[in-house]
């Protein structure tokens, strides 16, 4: 069957809508990382039956295709090589909140950001929350096992997903796991969805655990002379029992471009905490006295804002990325993850790597859970180097042993330096699995842990 026959089936089937050609295919071409050629169609399911029909079409007539969210990913993920069609969940959207199980039940395509507010509507909370919550689908959420800046107390996505609905590759359709909270049954084939990378299967909807929303919450901004005494005081504090809801890390050259900003930084600060507690009024009140001693044992500054006015605060971390590129056009983003006590480390490492290459670095992230973003900015003619740079970062982050990717999947971009942090035989089992679920490799090929065609693309970032 060719494209054309298999457009004109799934209209016979779904209606006119349901499929795009041309033109309209350009915007699926890419995600945040890179761009890749315009697949020959985009199916639009509007609901799990719609899906089954739209995937089983495509295996009869043995034609690849990709899941979409809404394309903000980080590593190439949802871009269609070999000619792969798309299949864009955007208008699988519904979201139900059943506050009397402190669940909630969200099509694929969803927005994260709506989520959220769904659940605090009832007083509830949804925690994961990547920073591109107000443009990242639930799907993707789940595809790529996002994390965000509340992980460090709350867990990744994976953490909140009681139950997937799914579709395989052929068309098949099943539910994995259960709105229980405790499910030991049979092998835990949920958990093998989340975090797959659209490699597996297509999600078409999920029960989330929902928690209650914290009443009360405090943030600090809490400055040290360098980036070891950062870490090592936010160890102590998560060792003596206090688990912070946020714990970011902004290191060295960082404070430097915050300066530019106009953030006032204090003389010989080269590294900076912010945090935030939450809680009962009670528990927060004993955990922030000791916040206050353990952190400000070696602090050479530290500022407190109340809930009312904590987003100030916050704000200091969402100004980095964007004044980031006012300074390089090019902006490679790593998301490594390293043992918590091998943070200061790596830093030194990174940092010195850099001197020594004269390349610009910029270190901050997830301190609470080890995940750091390396940002290596560049100017157009310096790109060539880039993937050794990156080849020895990897390297060593996976020596500490921690490894390549906390948050933004392998994708295409990663997909290099896989074999650093996996081992050939867990490769061969992930091929192996793959291979059960989708014998003809049609779901997203070319990507994570399995070998497709070529990919041509053009990087945007
Ligand atoms: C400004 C910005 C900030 C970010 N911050 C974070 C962060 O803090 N933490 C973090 O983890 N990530 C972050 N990201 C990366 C990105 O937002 C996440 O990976 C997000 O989960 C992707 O969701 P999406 O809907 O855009 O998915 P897409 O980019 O559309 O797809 C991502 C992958 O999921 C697969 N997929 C999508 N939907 C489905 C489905 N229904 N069934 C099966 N597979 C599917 C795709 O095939 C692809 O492999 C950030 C990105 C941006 C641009």
């Amino acid at each position: 069957m060719s494209w054309q026959d298999v457009c004109q089936s799934i209209r016979d089937q779904l209606g006119d809508d349901a499929v795009y050609t041309g033109e309209a295919c350009i915007p699926y071409a890419a995600d945040r990382w890179a761009r890749g050629e315009a697949p020959p169609a985009v199916f639009l399911p509007r609901n799990p039956e719609q899906t089954a029909r739209i995937a089983r079409t495509l295996y009869e007539a043995g034609l690849p295709f990709v899941a979409r969210g809404l394309g903000t990913g980080m590593s190439g993920g949802a871009l269609p090589l070999g000619k792969a069609a798309v299949v864009s969940f955007e208008r699988m959207t519904r979201i139900a909140a059943h506050p009397e199980s402190l669940t909630l039940e969200a099509e694929p395509g969803a927005l994260l950001k709506d989520i959220q507010t769904a659940a605090a509507a009832h007083g509830l909370m949804y925690p994961p929350d990547p920073a591109s919550a107000e443009e990242c689908s639930i799907g993707g959420n789940i595809a790529e096992n996002a994390g965000g800046l509340s992980c460090v107390k709350y867990g990744v996505t994976g953490d909140f997903v009681l139950a997937l609905d799914i579709v395989l590759p052929d068309g098949r359709t099943l539910v994995l796991g259960s709105r229980a909270r405790k499910d030991v049954a049979g092998l835990d084939l949920k958990r093998l969805i989340i975090g797959s990378e659209g490699t597996l299967a297509l999600i078409t909807g999920a029960v989330l655990r929902l928690v209650p929303q914290p009443q009360a919450s405090v943030s600090f901004a809490v400055w040290f002379r360098d980036a070891a005494s950062a870490v090592e005081s936010l160890r102590k504090l998560m060792q003596s029992g206090v688990t912070p809801a946020r714990a970011e890390l902004i290191a060295s050259a960082c404070l430097t471009i915050l300066a530019n900003e106009g953030v006032p930084v204090p003389d010989g600060a080269g590294a900076l905490l912010l945090l935030s507690l939450d809680g009962s009024p009670a528990a927060i009140r004993a955990e922030r006295e000791a916040a206050a001693i353990v952190l400000g044992a070696q602090a050479i500054r530290m500022e407190t804002a109340s809930r009312e006015d904590e987003e100030r605060l916050w704000n200091i971390r969402t100004r980095l990325s964007p004044a980031m590129k006012k300074l390089a056009p090019i902006k490679i983003n790593l998301d490594i993850a390293v043992p918590l006590d091998r943070q200061a480390e790596f830093i030194a490492f990174a940092e010195d790597l850099a001197a020594a290459r004269g390349r610009m670095i910029a270190i901050f992230g997830h301190a609470g859970d080890g995940n750091l973003h390396v940002n290596i900015l560049l100017r157009e003619e310096e790109y060539a180097g880039a993937h050794d740079f990156a080849d020895i970062i990897f390297r060593q982050a996976v020596a500490l042993g921690g490894t390549i990717t906390g948050e933004h999947g392998v994708g295409i971009a990663k997909s290099d330096w896989l074999g650093l942090r996996l081992d050939p035989l867990t490769l061969d089992l992930c091929r192996a699995i793959k291979k059960l679920f989708d014998p003809k490799n049609l779901l997203n090929p070319g990507k994570a842990y399995y070998p497709g065609p070529d990919a041509n693309i053009e990087r945007l970032i």
